[in-house]
């Protein structure tokens, strides 16, 4: 917990600058899942992102802001138009404009989580091994784009990506995650996190057979010879 910022924070709440971005409640939810974010080591000081559906428009963080140290003016509103000017708005606004049109999130968290990172070098797509991981987030796709930042190619794989999952990786990149809320967005990309480190301590640890599902995606065979678990696509609610 950085002590300096907490009270300039709460200056700035008790300001009421919000002029178009949804008031203190909405500040409050980024706020804080940006601070946790940035303090579970999910993100660098400027990296991620984060938004939410609002009527006709969405929420963006701006580009470059510090998702631990967020201040009201981080927050911008753009139209869901592809068309629409947000100068000041995430690099990533064609994505998240995109994943609104065509499916029905409410929330979009984007985040580099590292472990998740390098197991997206190895495979198309990521299985849990543990049981949390097939629990809640179920099997994650891994997506590749020639341009891999800010580019109308990866918001159109990410969007139909995100229409059957609710979880996706871009390749060496980070991880997008559609939700009803941020807490939920948030509850996912942990868990995906968590479940990816299990995977890579694994291969550290020379468990070779599983760590082999995970990399290639082919077969499941436990080293005890037991049944693959179920893992759901992504299942829409976590437990
Ligand atoms: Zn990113």
């Amino acid at each position: 917990m950085d002590y300096a910022v907490r009270p300039a924070r709460s200056a700035l709440l008790e300001s009421g600058k919000f002029p178009s971005t949804g008031g203190p409640a909405i500040f409050e939810d980024f706020d804080q899942i940006g601070g946790d974010c940035f303090r579970s080591g999910l993100i660098s000081s400027h990296a991620g992102n984060i938004s939410v559906r609002s009527g006709d428009s969405l929420i963006i963080t701006r580009h470059g802001a510090m998702l631990g140290r967020l201040r009201p003016e981080d927050l911008v509103e753009a139209s869901l138009d592809e068309e629409g000017e947000a100068k000041e708005a995430s690099c990533e606004l064609p994505t998240h404009r995109a994943v609104y049109s065509r499916t029905p999130a409410r929330t979009i968290l984007h985040t580099h989580p590292p472990h998740g990172i390098v197991l997206s070098l190895l495979g198309s797509r990521i299985v849990p091994l543990d049981v949390e991981g097939c629990h809640l987030v179920g099997e994650v796709p891994v997506l590749s784009a020639a341009s891999p930042v800010g580019s109308l190619e990866m918001a159109d794989i990410i969007a139909e990506a995100l229409l059957e999952y609710r979880l996706c990786m871009l390749r060496g990149h980070g991880l997008f995650v559609r939700g009803e809320t941020l807490s939920e967005a948030y509850c996912l990309t942990t868990a995906f996190e968590a479940s990816a480190r299990v995977s890579y301590l694994a291969r550290v640890a020379g468990i070779s057979t599983p760590s082999r599902e995970c990399a290639d995606g082919s077969t499941w065979a436990a080293p005890d010879g037991s049944p693959r678990p179920a893992t759901p696509g992504n299942p829409e609610k976590p437990a």
